[in-house]
């Protein structure tokens, strides 16, 4: 298999046309509480059409499944990164889903190689969640894109959930594969690709986040494979106290071959869970770099098994 062909398809400029889609412009975000006035869906309902259409063009059957939702609530007394609350009682509950697209596996079809990033924006606050995580988002959906005729010997489930509305969603994915009876060869979660501080505007950087002992092992895989392709990402692992964010769900569910790629830790967004975190401060050069590396690990799993 040749990989340096399939990463070279990975196109930064979808990667900016999708953010901007998705948190700008005719989205301007993605949440279940908001709908753009005179539309019957919530925003949030529109960026998942909008993703399963994009999936269905390209010969997916796009799946989804329900879990019942409440926004956030929101304190003001909190630093701004931190206003989510729990949501007042008499919030309303609304059915969210995740967008799955799955590939099965010609050789080991009850393996899975999940590749997921949350797609809402944050239900608290009217940000457009361009970095967190409409780019981790149009990252995953550049790779389905990329591996639309690919032939994976494990299945591939690429999945879309929500993380910014209560419960995460990733949870229900996670259950409802342990429940299947199937097993999670890895799962690798894309957040926040690419930011940084403004001081460190123009370096391509990557953190790879893991909790579990395996997690380690992927993590060491993906500063491996930064190397033998020549990605040029500035590229560290990072220990986290304990599972966190979707990936975490996955651990949560009991499995540990999990792990999680972001542009810092700390997180270093001026815009973090802000108004301004908009589709013009994204990285795009930077998200791409990032979305090869997942690619990268995504080829090489399904060709070699775990490290
Ligand atoms: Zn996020």
């Amino acid at each position: 298999m040749d990989i340096h062909a399939y990463l070279s398809q990975i196109d930064a400029a979808r990667l900016q046309q999708g953010v901007f889609y998705l948190s700008h412009s005719p989205l301007p975000r993605r949440v279940m509480n908001w709908n753009i006035p005179g539309h019957a869906l919530s925003t949030l309902e529109e960026a998942d059409a909008w993703i399963a259409a994009q999936l269905a063009s390209w010969g997916y059957a796009p799946e989804r499944d329900d879990t019942q939702v409440r926004a956030f609530g929101r304190d003001f007394s909190k630093p701004l990164s931190q206003q989510y609350a729990a949501p007042p009682a008499d919030a309303p509950w609304y059915t969210a889903h995740n967008v799955l697209a799955k590939k099965v596996g010609s050789l080991q079809p009850d393996q899975l190689i999940v590749i997921i990033a949350h797609k809402d924006s944050q239900s608290w606050i009217a940000s457009p969640g361009a970095n967190d995580n409409a780019i981790g988002s149009m990252a995953v959906l550049e790779i389905a894109r990329v591996l639309a005729d690919y032939q994976p010997r494990h299945s591939l489930w690429f999945i879309w959930c929500n993380e910014e509305h209560t419960p995460w969603t990733s949870v229900t994915a996670a259950q409802n594969i342990k429940a299947a009876g199937l097993d999670v060869l890895a799962a690798l979660n894309t957040d926040g690709i690419g930011v940084k501080a403004p001081k460190d505007a123009g370096r391509l950087t990557n953190i790879t986040r893991y909790t579990s002992p395996e997690g380690e092992r992927l993590a060491d895989m993906t500063i491996e494979l930064n190397k033998r392709y020549h990605l040029g990402l500035e590229q560290s692992k990072f220990r986290g106290e304990r599972p966190n964010d979707d990936d975490g769900s996955f651990i949560n569910a009991g499995f540990p071959w999990a792990i999680c790629n972001t542009g810092s830790i700390p997180y270093a967004d001026p815009n973090y869970h802000a108004e301004g975190d908009t589709a013009d401060k994204v990285d795009y050069a930077n998200a791409a770099v990032t979305a090869k590396l997942v690619l990268a690990a995504v080829l090489h799993l399904d060709e070699y098994g775990r490290p």
